[in-house]
C-alpha cells in the first residue's frame, strides 16, 4: 500500500471537530483544499509536515456577526483588515444589522464579490442582505411606510441577491431607515428568505427596556414568514433591562422545544459599539444624512432631540435614556483623535456645554461619521447568553480607525481563553462548536465549520493553555496569543502571529 500524500499534514494534534464531540487524537491531511482525518501515525507523506503535538486542531472559526463588508477594500490598513484572521476567523459573516454593501455601494451581490476578488483577502466573507440597504435603495431615507410597489421591488432585489449567494436577510430595527418599517414589511421580506431556506437575522428593535416586546416581534416575523430566526448579539442592556436574560433565554428555549428554529449570537464583552448618530431619535434622521446634519445645526431641533432623549419616543430604544452620556465614549472620530476614548459627559463638561450640544457639534465637524462604545451591559447577562446551547460566537466587529471596540480583535480568543478555559463556562469542544459547526450550519456554509473527510480545509491550530485575548479599549487591535496556524482552503494564511502572503479568501456564494 502506498502512503497517502498531502500538501500539508498536521501531525499529533488533538482534534475538536466542530460538532462538540470530545477531543480526539488524529492527524489532519490537506490536499486540493480539502481535509482528510487520519488515525495518529498513519502512513502518509506531505510537502510540509507541521508538528501539532500538544496543540488542538479545529475547523476555521466562522464569525457570525461582523461589519467588515468593506474592510479589505482599501484604506483601512492591515491591522484592522487582519484582526479577524489573526484570531483564527476563516469566514466573516457580514451584511449585518440591516446594512449590507449591496444594493447601494455595489449594485448587487456579484459586483460585491468581484470587488473582493480583485482586492484579494486572506479569509472568506459571506454576506447577508440588509433590510436597511434594501429600503435605502428602493424607498430612500424617508420616515414612512413603503408603498406596495416599493415592497414588491425590495422583495425582488432580495430574491435576486439570495439566489446569487447571499446567506440570509438581516435587519437593524434601531437604525434608520430600517426602523421606519413596520412588522408587516419585514415579514414580507423574511418570507422571501424563507423560500430560499435562509435565515432572518435581526438586531432587535429594542435591546433595552423593551427587549422582550422586540423579541416577540422577531418571533412573530419568523412565524408568519416561515424563516428560521437568528437574533444578533443578544443582550439585555441598560439599567432597566439588566438581568432580563433570565427571561429571554428561557423564552427562546421554550420556542426551540416547540420546534421553532431559533438561535442567537453573542460577543463576550459588557460594552457595545455603534454610531453616535444612533443615539438620536428616529425622526432626526428623516430624509437621510444631510437632513440630519441640517437639524443638528438648528438650536430648536436640538431642543427637541434633548427632550426626546429625556422623555423617550414610543417604539424607540433610546440608548442614552437607558443609561446616560457618561456611559458613551468616542471610539472613532477621524478629525478629533484626542476625543477618542473619552466619554461624551466628560467632553461636554470640559467644554462647559450641554452633552447634546457637544454631540451635535462633533457630528457636524465629522460629517456625521463618529463611532461610539456604550458601556451598557452586565457581566451576568453576558455569561448567561454565552452559556446557552443555542448561542454562537460573533464579534460584531466594527473595523473602523481610531479606538474601535476590542471585540474585533479579541472575541474568539477571549471565549476560548477566559470563558472556556479559565472560568469553565463551557468545555473547549463546545466553545469550538459555537464558533464553527453551529455557525456554518446556521448560514448554510456547506462543508465548512466541521473537520471531517472532504470538508474545506479551513483550519486553526491553537495552544489550549496559551490562547488568550489581549485587545483592550486602550489598545484595541492587540492580537491574541496561542493561535499558531490558520489555514483557508488549504493555504496557510497565518503562522505564529503573522499573516502570510497567501490570499485564498473570497466572497462565498451559498
Ligand atoms: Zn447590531
Amino acid at each position: 500500500m502506498t502512503d497517502r500524500h498531502f500538501e500539508l499534514l498536521l501531525r499529533g494534534g488533538d482534534v475538536a471537530d466542530g460538532t462538540g464531540a470530545p477531543l480526539r487524537r488524529a492527524d489532519v491531511g490537506v490536499a486540493d483544499g480539502r481535509t482528510t482525518l487520519l488515525p495518529g501515525d498513519a502512513p502518509a507523506t506531505a510537502a510540509r509536515t507541521y508538528d501539532a503535538s500538544g496543540l488542538v486542531v479545529t475547523p476555521g472559526f466562522v464569525d457570525a456577526h461582523t461589519h467588515s463588508d468593506l474592510t479589505t477594500l482599501g484604506g483601512a490598513g492591515d491591522a484592522l483588515a487582519h484582526a479577524a484572521v489573526l484570531q483564527g476567523v476563516t469566514v466573516e459573516v457580514c451584511g449585518n444589522c440591516g446594512d449590507s454593501a449591496f444594493p447601494g455601494l455595489f449594485a448587487d451581490f456579484d459586483a460585491f464579490a468581484l470587488a473582493h476578488a480583485a482586492a484579494g483577502r486572506a479569509n472568506h466573507l459571506a454576506s447577508l442582505v440588509g433590510h436597511g440597504s434594501l429600503r435605502a435603495a428602493v424607498v430612500g431615507h424617508e420616515d414612512r411606510a413603503a408603498t406596495h410597489p416599493e415592497l414588491k421591488e425590495m422583495c425582488a432585489v432580495l430574491d435576486a441577491a439570495l439566489a446569487a449567494g447571499a446567506v440570509g436577510l438581516s435587519s437593524g430595527l434601531i437604525y434608520t431607515p430600517g426602523s421606519y418599517a413596520d412588522t408587516a414589511e419585514v415579514t414580507a421580506l423574511a418570507a422571501v428568505a424563507a423560500r430560499h431556506g435562509k435565515p432572518y437575522v435581526t438586531h432587535l428593535r429594542d435591546e433595552m427596556s423593551q427587549v422582550e416586546a422586540a423579541l416577540e416581534e422577531a418571533v412573530r416575523i419568523a412565524r408568519d414568514s416561515g424563516a428560521p430566526l437568528h437574533v444578533s448579539h443578544h443582550k439585555t442592556a441598560g439599567k432597566y433591562a439588566w438581568g432580563r436574560t433570565e427571561r429571554t433565554l428561557p423564552y427562546l428555549e421554550r420556542l426551540r422545544a416547540d420546534g421553532m428554529d431559533v438561535t442567537c449570537d453573542v460577543y463576550p464583552y459588557t460594552a457595545g459599539s455603534t454610531a453616535l448618530a444612533a443615539m438620536l431619535p428616529p425622526w432626526a434622521h428623516d430624509g437621510g444624512a444631510a437632513a440630519l446634519l441640517k437639524r443638528l445645526a438648528d438650536p430648536e431641533q436640538r431642543t427637541r432631540m434633548r427632550a426626546a432623549i429625556a422623555e423617550g419616543v414610543p417604539g424607540w430604544e433610546n440608548t442614552v435614556g437607558n443609561g446616560g452620556w457618561d456611559r458613551i465614549s468616542v471610539a472613532g472620530a477621524a478629525r478629533h483623535p484626542g476625543l477618542q476614548g473619552r466619554t461624551i459627559a466628560d467632553i461636554a463638561a470640559e467644554q462647559g456645554a450641554d452633552p447634546l450640544d457637544a454631540v451635535a457639534e462633533l457630528l457636524l465637524a465629522e460629517d456625521g461619521d463618529v463611532t461610539i462604545i456604550s458601556h451598557s451591559m452586565r457581566e451576568d447577562d453576558v455569561r448567561r447568553v454565552l452559556a446557552a446551547p443555542f448561542t454562537m460566537i460573533g464579534s460584531d466587529g466594527v473595523p473602523k480607525p481610531g479606538l474601535p471596540h476590542p471585540r474585533w480583535a479579541g472575541t474568539f480568543a477571549r471565549v476560548l481563553g477566559r470563558y472556556a478555559r479559565d472560568e469553565g463556562l463551557l468545555p473547549l469542544p463546545e466553545a469550538v462548536r459555537r464558533m464553527t459547526g453551529a455557525t456554518a450550519a446556521r448560514f448554510g456554509l456547506t462543508d465548512r465549520g466541521v473537520l471531517r473527510d472532504g470538508a474545506h480545509a479551513d483550519l486553526v491550530v491553537l495552544d489550549p493553555g496559551e490562547v488568550a485575548d489581549h485587545a483592550t479599549f486602550a489598545q484595541p487591535l492587540l492580537p491574541p496569543s496561542g493561535i499558531r496556524l490558520v489555514v483557508v482552503d488549504g493555504a496557510v494564511v497565518v503562522e505564529d502571529g503573522l499573516v502570510t502572503d497567501a490570499r485564498p479568501g473570497r466572497v462565498l456564494a451559498c
